[in-house]
C-alpha cells in the first residue's frame, strides 16, 4: 500500500513537472516565433529603399550625359537612403524596447516635461502642416519611468495626430490626473480608423490604405514602439477612432506622488 501511495505521488509531481516544462517550452516557442517574425518583416521592409536605390545608381549610370536627370535621381537616392536611415533606426529602437533584459534608466518623470519635449519634437512639422498643437490639462504629475522612451512615445502620437490630420485643424494633447494613473491625450481631426483597422494598427508595419496614400515617408513601426514603450511603463495604450471624424489615442501610466524636493536653501540676508 504504502509503495503504491508513494509511487503516485512521484507520477503526479512528474506529471505537474512535466507541464511546467511544456509550457516552458511553448513560451519559448512563441518567443522564438515572434522573432523569427521580426526578423523576416524586417528584412523585407528593408529590402524595397535598398531595391530603390540599386536601380536608382543604375539610372544615374545611364544618364550620364543628362545632368537634370542625373540630379533628379540623386535626390531620389538621398531620399531613400534617408528613409533607410529613419527605418534603422526605427526597428533597433523596437528591438531595445523588446529586449526585456536591457537596463533603462528609470526614475521620476514629470509628465509636464514629457508633453512639452514632445510637442517641440513636433512644432516645425505641426507648423508645416498647418496644424495647431493645443496642450490643456492637469500640470504637476509624476510617473516612474524613462523619460526619454515617453517623451519618443508621445512624440510618436502627436506625429501621427499631424500626418493624417487636414491643414487647419487642431490637434489636442491633454492630461489627466486621478488617485492611481495619468492619461495622456492625444487627439485629432482627422482621416480617423476604421474599426477593422483599429485592433491592427499597432502591430508591426501595418499600414492603413488610406495612410499608405496619405504619408508616403511611413515605417508602420510608430504605433508599436509606443505599445512597448508604454507596456514597459506597466500602462496601456488605448485608441478611439471613427473614419473621417478623428482619433483619440491614451496612454496610461501608473501614477506616483511627486517626489519630494530638497528645499532650496536661501542665502543669509546679512
Ligand atoms: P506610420 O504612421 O509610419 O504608417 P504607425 O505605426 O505610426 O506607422 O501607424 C500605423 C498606422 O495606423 C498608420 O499607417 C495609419 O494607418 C494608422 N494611424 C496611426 N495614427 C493615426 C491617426 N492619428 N489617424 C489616422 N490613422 C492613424
Amino acid at each position: 500500500g504504502q509503495e503504491r501511495l508513494i509511487s503516485a505521488r512521484i507520477s503526479r509531481l512528474t506529471e505537474r513537472w512535466f507541464l511546467l516544462i511544456a509550457r516552458d517550452l511553448t513560451e519559448q516557442e512563441r518567443l522564438q516565433q515572434m522573432r523569427q517574425d521580426f526578423i523576416s518583416n524586417t528584412s523585407h521592409e528593408l529590402k524595397t529603399p535598398v531595391g530603390a536605390i540599386t536601380l536608382l545608381a543604375e539610372a544615374i549610370d545611364t544618364a550620364a550625359d543628362e545632368p537634370e536627370e542625373v540630379r533628379r535621381f540623386a535626390s531620389r537616392i538621398s531620399a531613400e537612403a534617408e528613409r533607410l536611415g529613419q527605418l534603422t533606426g526605427r526597428i533597433m529602437h523596437l528591438s531595445r524596447l523588446q529586449a526585456t533584459d536591457e537596463l533603462t534608466t528609470f526614475g521620476d518623470v514629470a509628465i509636464d516635461e514629457v508633453v512639452t519635449a514632445a510637442i517641440e519634437s513636433n512644432a516645425v512639422q505641426a507648423d508645416s502642416e498647418g496644424v495647431e498643437l493645443v496642450r490643456g490639462g492637469d500640470r504637476g504629475l509624476y510617473v516612474r519611468g524613462d523619460a526619454q522612451i515617453l517623451i519618443e512615445a508621445v512624440g510618436n502620437l502627436i506625429a501621427n495626430a499631424i500626418a493624417y490630420s487636414p491643414r487647419n485643424s487642431r490637434v489636442g494633447i491633454g492630461v489627466r490626473g486621478d488617485g492611481e494613473a495619468v492619461d495622456i491625450a492625444v487627439t485629432d481631426q482627422g482621416i480617423g480608423i476604421s474599426e477593422a483597422d483599429q485592433e491592427r494598427v499597432f502591430e508591426r508595419f501595418y499600414r492603413a490604405d488610406q495612410a499608405r496614400s496619405r504619408r508616403t515617408g511611413g515605417t508602420g513601426l510608430g504605433l508599436s514602439i509606443v505599445k512597448h514603450a508604454v507596456y514597459r511603463h506597466g500602462g496601456e495604450v488605448k485608441l478611439w477612432s471613427q473614419p473621417d471624424r478623428g482619433s483619440t489615442f491614451t496612454i496610461r501610466l501608473p501614477r506616483i506622488e511627486a517626489p519630494v524636493r530638497e528645499p532650496e536653501r536661501r542665502p543669509k540676508s546679512s
